[in-house]
């Protein structure tokens, strides 16, 4: 993101805003989709950043989505993706967002309890259909390298690996509903090539013994996302094409070798992996403080925004991101200060004892990394101050991806 001239931006635009390169992002995605065989799809997770021009941007080069609700649905059918190249995966779908997927023709639903398969075979019912699912499992054991788990243990998510036989059989037995094959989505933000291996090939050994156990003939098998990006200090980023080639090669192996898995297509949903590297985050300081022996540089967008900055989203350890004083020389000297932006509340630190260049008032303050889960995730009415601008770089153009919401005239 260094190509651009932030400040440039902020004159033009004002502050607090998002950018998203869309064009490295795209570049990004095409590198990594051409290390996979052709029987592995990489779809782009919405939740991680659903601007509808960021959705736009991805139109014609990602194949598929993951979408979790039925706002999500209708965001990225309106940016021009069709409802069958989805795959609807979420905890509580409600019976309309279930009528949303059937009634436009979702591609997968990805049922997560005995109850959503009912309901969602009564639907179908009514529409005349017969809905293709997969079965999200929640896997007795999941890796601990990756920090917020969504499998193994008691969790919302999915089905128990030990309770998912009489599932399965119904599913079968249900002629609205065609059991396409399996979901495992085991956590977010891993950043061990590894693990994410060793959690694929449980996905895959899980996946086998069902269909063997149920005569399943396995279409889709949906191994998730979590591909971690590196944030703080001591992270270091993956090796994007070995991680890629080793995933492929792995799958192309298994699928060579297990008659069960002869039909099926692979599916990875990722999203930080995807964007998150490639959205920076600009606020301007309004206002100093020292006291008590710390200084304070007070800025016109916090947590409202950027919430995960605070270090409150699934972090366990508050640590800082990557952040940068635009409007000062990067070799200026360093002094230690904590950023924090306008809201009526202590955790409205967005970094702590951190060592940047003296931040002054009017000073640009840019956080990296900010391209996924940031506006998404931020509680944006919040002490009700304006939203912030999303802009795009897409096609070498600057343009607006979504408006600043004004609070007042
Ligand atoms: C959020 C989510 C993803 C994407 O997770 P990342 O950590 O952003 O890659 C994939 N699958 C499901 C089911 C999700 O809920």
């Amino acid at each position: 993101m260094n190509q651009h001239d932030l400040a440039r931006v902020a004159a033009a635009h004002g502050t607090p805003f998002y950018l998203y390169d869309m064009d490295l992002a795209r570049a990004h995605y095409r590198r990594l989709a051409s290390q996979l065989p052709s029987e592995v799809e990489l779809f782009y997770c919405v939740k991680a950043n659903p601007n509808p021009s960021v959705l736009g941007a991805y139109v014609g080069i990602v194949p598929g989505l993951d979408v979790s609700s039925g706002g999500e649905i209708a965001i990225a059918q309106r940016a021009g993706f069709a409802a069958p190249v989805m795959s609807f995966a979420g905890p509580g779908k409600s019976d309309q967002e279930l009528e949303l997927s059937v009634r436009e023709g979702v591609g997968l639903v990805s049922v997560e309890s005995p109850g959503e398969l009912a309901r969602l075979s009564a639907v179908a019912r009514q529409y005349a259909k017969r809905q293709a699912i997969t079965l999200r499992i929640n896997p007795l054991v999941t890796g601990k390298e990756f920090p917020m788990r969504m499998g193994g243990g008691p969790s919302q998510f999915g089905i128990a690996e030990e309770d998912v036989d009489p599932v399965i059989a119904s599913a079968l037995a249900d002629p609205q509903i065609d059991l396409a094959g399996f979901h495992i989505y085991s956590g977010t933000n891993c950043l061990e090539p590894k693990a994410i291996l060793e959690n694929i090939a449980q996905t895959l050994t899980i996946v086998v013994g069902l269909a063997r156990k149920h005569h399943v003939s396995v279409r889709k098998v949906n191994l998730g996302g979590g591909f971690g990006i590196p944030y703080f200090a001591g992270q270091v980023a993956m090796d994007a094409d070995a991680l890629m080639s080793d995933i492929g090669k792995f799958i192309a192996y298994r699928k060579a070798e297990e008659p069960l898995l002869r039909d099926a297509k692979f599916i990875l949903e990722l999203g930080r992996f995807l964007i998150g590297p490639f959205g920076v985050y600009v606020a301007r300081v309004v206002d100093v403080k020292e006291t008590r022996g710390k200084r304070f540089a007070i800025m016109d967008g916090g947590m409202n925004h950027c919430f995960p900055a605070t270090g409150n989203f699934g972090q366990l350890i508050k640590k800082n991101y990557p952040v940068a004083n635009l409007s000062k020389p990067s070799e200026s000297a360093k002094i230690p200060q904590e950023l924090v932006g306008p809201l009526c509340t202590p955790i409205d630190s967005m970094a702590r004892a951190i060592e940047l260049p003296r931040c002054d008032v009017g000073d640009l303050i840019a956080f990296e990394s900010c391209g996924a889960y940031s506006f998404s995730a931020s509680p944006l009415r919040f002490l009700s101050h304006d939203t912030p601008l999303e802009l795009i770089y897409n096609d070498r153009t600057y343009g607006v991806g979504r408006s600043r919401e004004k609070a007042y005239a």
